[in-house]
């Protein structure tokens, strides 16, 4: 329960008006939240109660083509972009694990947080994870596997709820497989809800004592400097007078905020995750470099009669199987497979490490901060990469439709082009953060280009190398 206190608060814009209607709906959003669960559900389960939609059926006219269009074509890529538009609105408003572990919390034994459940390391790994998982499997063409890891992620966020905390998103807040990604995209939205320090301490100095709000993902309200832990609820708008949404500049957080507690698993999921892992896991059934070397594990075992890795068919929930769709992954294919993303995990990380490493050498001496500030300035570019990454896919899907976007190269060539330079000026900016002299800053913009140029790569070689 919240009591407004009103001090000399500015004056009241559309935001923040728009916050302080999000704060009086609560009711209204969890009626949502729960019509968004029932729609999940639907798509979720109903396509594994289904045959399997032969090679004619279209979006339109069979329900698994188009949940699956709904799931990885629409809901996947575009929760991203809202997320860099308008910060974590989906986890807070509509997200259907979110609502489903808030209640069970709300419900449950209320027990402590455990320690180890807030090991910085966790989003990362579990990204990572789901994201090699989901290959294996085929997460995005098959509806077994998609009820698997949605649906276990789902459950898990539920028994974790009903454990721990009480009426709160402990999931969410340490555990969820994307809420790292979606914490590092919240940077770049124009929005956020801004704590007046000044304000909130007039507000103890005078005025009743307020009441408390529950942030459900256990956001610290009063020290809250950015948005990329706020899930955009609107409970907390008005709160001591001091809590608002407002305006802001895309580039403010990563400028301004992100140099002050440097994260080095934030760090990770950036270099190592999104430019390394997701690329791999884009990469390889294009890849010629995938192709040859299954190629030649194949010709090495066959000379040394070791047949086996090419006549074990795991079942569909280590490896694919369908053979009815004649696609099935030997354990050579899924352990090709798994080598291949994570070399392209290492190799691209690895890069792009030493790159930020000479960027933060010639900005003066070794500054582990400085490192991990000059990381988050790859944010746009690793961002649009993934956005682009997973929009091939519903492109891919639009295109067996029958539906063809001739402008779609263009579209991305534009997305990585002002994704490279938004990245490029924020180096710029964060360098002048360190060192004044232009030419140390000049060298440093340098080694990020070549980064940048990194990243690029990978995409040039899915798009139009390969
Ligand atoms: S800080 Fe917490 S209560 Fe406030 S909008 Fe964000 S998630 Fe909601």
């Amino acid at each position: 329960m919240t009591t407004t206190v009103f001090l000399s608060r500015p004056q009241c814009d559309v935001w923040q008006r728009i916050g302080d209607w999000l704060a009086g709906h609560q009711r209204q959003i969890r009626w949502v939240q729960w019509s968004v669960v029932l729609v999940y559900a639907v798509l979720l389960v109903v396509p594994v109660l289904l045959p399997m939609p032969g090679n004619t059926a279209h979006i339109w006219d069979d329900f698994t083509r188009f949940a699956q269009f709904v799931f990885w074509g629409i809901w996947w890529p575009m929760v991203l972009l809202a997320t860099a538009l308008v910060g974590r609105v989906w986890c807070g408003l509509l997200c259907p694990e979110g609502a489903i572990s808030e209640f069970s919390s709300r419900h449950g034994r209320g027990g402590g947080i455990p320690r180890w459940f807030k090991w910085n390391g966790w989003p990362t790994i579990a990204f990572a994870g789901t994201t090699l998982y989901g290959q294996m499997v085929s997460v995005y063409q098959y509806p077994k596997p998609a009820l698997l890891v949605l649906g276990g992620s789902t459950l898990a966020a539920a028994v974790v709820g009903y454990l721990y905390g009480k009426e709160k998103r402990v999931w969410c807040r340490y555990l969820c497989p994307v809420g790292g990604v979606f914490g590092l995209l919240a940077k770049l939205a124009p929005l956020h809800f801004r704590v007046d320090q000044e304000i909130w301490q007039q507000s103890q100095r005078v005025g009743p004592k307020p009441g408390v709000v529950n942030c459900a993902p256990l956001v610290p309200l009063k020290t809250m400097r950015g948005a990329s832990d706020c899930h955009m609820c609107g409970r907390c708008s008005g709160f001591r007078g001091a809590i608002r949404l407002a305006r802001r500049s895309p580039s403010h957080e990563i400028v301004h905020v992100a140099g002050e507690h440097p994260k080095p698993w934030e760090t990770v999921l950036i270099v190592f995750g999104l430019m390394g892992v997701a690329v791999g896991a884009f990469h390889w059934t294009a890849s010629p470099w995938f192709n040859a070397t299954k190629l030649w594990a194949a010709e090495r075992l066959v000379e040394s009669s070791v047949l086996w890795p090419l006549e074990i068919f795991p079942p569909w929930w280590v490896l694919t199987n369908y053979p009815e769709r004649s696609d099935v992954l030997t354990l050579l294919d899924g352990a090709i497979l798994v080598f291949y993303v994570l070399a392209t995990a290492l190799a691209v990380g690895f890069a792009i490490t030493l790159l930020l490493s000479i960027a933060t050498l010639c900005l003066g001496r070794w500054n582990p901060g400085r490192f991990h500030h000059l990381a988050q300035t790859l944010i746009p570019i690793a961002s649009a990469g993934v956005f682009l990454g997973l929009s091939a896919f519903s492109l891919a899907q639009l295109r067996m439709d029958g539906i063809d976007l001739p402008w779609v190269d263009y579209a991305r060539v534009a997305m990585l082009v002002l994704a490279s330079g938004w990245s490029g000026v924020l180096s710029w900016r964060v360098s002048g953060l360190y060192c004044r002299g232009k030419g140390r800053r000049l060298m440093a913009l340098a080694s990020m280009g070549f980064a940048i140029a990194t990243a690029n790569t990978g995409w040039f070689l899915l798009f139009w190398g390969w």
